[in-house]
């Protein structure tokens, strides 16, 4: 064990009520950043960090953001930065967090008070941003205090980045980002970020990559206004029909693309790669219980996961202009756009996959021979992100999963994208590692959003357990 681990843990389990009072304290600031009328309290809660941080001796700054695009009469929230120790000897290393959180209402059929902390008998805390992301958030802050008075030494420099606007695209924060790379978060040897899930409920993960996401849009039109499928059907080329034809030639039942050229863009699995599949805890009834069905595509485990972490995936997601009421409207609409998007993946360059898309979209339209004109477009990219789980950042996490909690973490992907990560990767040119803490029932985003007190309270032990490994790992930048 790292040195000084156990009177750190006994600290923290000393002081879990007073954890579990400031996590309340901070779900009773309705941080929601998408709310006009809760800006002030998203302010509220930055200065509710940067007070428990600077009273823990951190250093701390709130950096304004600017007005709000689009918005200008809202002040952007700032971002909380803080530094706490400045020892060169030591590693540094970088977390990031948000303060803000998804809107809750008692309407949207919340069972308790989404901003009044209930703790159930299970030790379930319900609560908005409970887990997302305030908890994780506290974590840190905890890992300082039980630190402090348990007369143990922080084993590394911490440099904090919460931002307060994360849950409405980040506005302002990548820009930020870029801006201090070279400057307040120079010496970061390494990231960490605590705001995604483990995989299950049961066994810790942490996360070396996500997909990025193309989304397209293909717009069709032929007649100058929507028709009456009386009086022109069968005498008009129709718009849907050509789409229709369009959009069944892009993926096939069994989920494979059908897009010439996309998947030799992949990078082939590894045989390293291989070997971490079969230990991650998860079953195929795990799947249908998060889809409510049975209706995988595959039969096993290990191809589903990676079917949704390490390959690309094309999902149809509707038609703009169609009808879809109830009802039997005989309408041929005008112009309708189908939309789609590819989940991508290394080594998936964002123009060549536009290039493979428009091409192969084009040439089915085409042999359609149809007199309607056709467009094909990519409204949005995100790119994918991949680290090296191999990396002493991982190293060390896993050091620390182990510790607090006895078991190997599962090294997870995630189906989804966190732009931020790769913001972080590219600006600071060093590994960043997602360990989160929350587990996969949280329902973060959707109602009766929770988190396991388990979680909280180990999870605050394995935040100081990893940065203690952080700083015994020895540096191998192996990938
Ligand atoms: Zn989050």
């Amino acid at each position: 064990m790292a040195p000084n681990l156990d009177p750190y843990f006994k600290q923290v389990d000393a002081l879990a009520d007073t954890f579990i009072e400031r996590l309340r304290a901070a779900v009773a600031i309705p941080s929601v950043s998408a709310s006009d009328e809760n800006r002030k309290d998203v302010f509220r809660m930055g200065d509710f960090l940067a007070d428990e941080l600077t009273r823990l001796g951190a250093e701390v700054e709130k950096r304004p953001l600017g007005k709000q695009p689009g918005k200008e009469h809202l002040e952007l929230p700032p971002v909380v930065i803080a530094r706490y120790g400045n020892d060169k000897k030591k590693r540094t290393i970088l977390v990031y967090g948000h303060y803000d959180v998804q809107p809750a209402l008692m309407e949207d059929g919340w069972a308790t008070k989404p901003f009044d902390l209930t703790v159930d008998e299970k030790g379930r805390m319900f609560g908005r941003g409970s887990t997302d992301d305030k908890g994780p958030v506290l974590g840190w802050i905890n890992a300082i205090e039980a630190h402090q008075k348990a007369g143990v030494e922080f084993p590394v420099n911490l440099l904090c980045c919460f931002e307060g606007m994360e849950e409405y695209g980040s506005e302002g924060l990548d820009d930020f980002i870029n801006a201090e790379a070279k400057k307040y978060f120079k010496d970061a040897d390494a990231v960490c970020i605590s705001d995604n899930y483990w995989l299950g409920t049961e066994k810790p993960c942490l996360t070396y990559g996500l997909r990025g996401c193309n989304y397209y849009s293909v717009e069709i039109k032929g007649p100058a206004q929507d028709l009456h499928s009386g009086v022109f059907g069968g005498s008009a080329q129709e718009p849907m029909t050509d789409l229709m034809h369009v959009l069944s030639k892009l993926v096939d039942q069994k989920g494979q693309i059908l897009i010439p050229g996309l998947n030799e863009l992949v990078a082939p699995v590894t045989e390293d790669e291989k070997k971490l599949y079969p230990n991650i805890s998860y079953t195929m009834d795990n799947l249908y219980e998060s889809i409510g069905s049975k209706t995988s595509i595959f039969e096993t485990k290990d191809e589903t996961l990676m079917a949704r972490w390490r390959f690309p995936s094309l999902s149809v997601h509707g038609v703009e202009g169609a009808f879809s009421q109830p009802g039997a409207k005989t309408v041929i609409p005008a112009k309708v756009i189908g939309k789609f998007s590819i989940r991508t993946v290394p080594n998936m360059e964002s123009n060549e996959v536009n290039e493979l898309v428009y091409k192969h979209v084009k040439d089915v339209f085409n042999k359609l021979g149809s007199k309607n004109s056709m467009n094909v477009y990519c409204q949005h990219d995100g790119k994918w992100w991949v680290a090296s789980p191999f990396h002493w950042n991982f190293q060390a996490a896993s050091k620390a999963v182990k510790q607090v909690f006895g078991v190997e973490p599962d090294m997870t992907r995630e189906g989804g994208s966190i732009p931020v990560t790769i913001t972080f990767e590219q600006a600071t040119g060093k590994n960043v590692l997602l360990l989160p803490m929350g587990s996969s029932t949280d329902g973060a985003h959707s109602i009766n959003e929770k988190l396991d007190r388990r979680n909280y309270i180990e999870g605050t032990k394995l935040l100081g357990a990893y940065l203690h490994y952080v700083a015994e790992e020895p540096m191998n930048e192996k990938k």
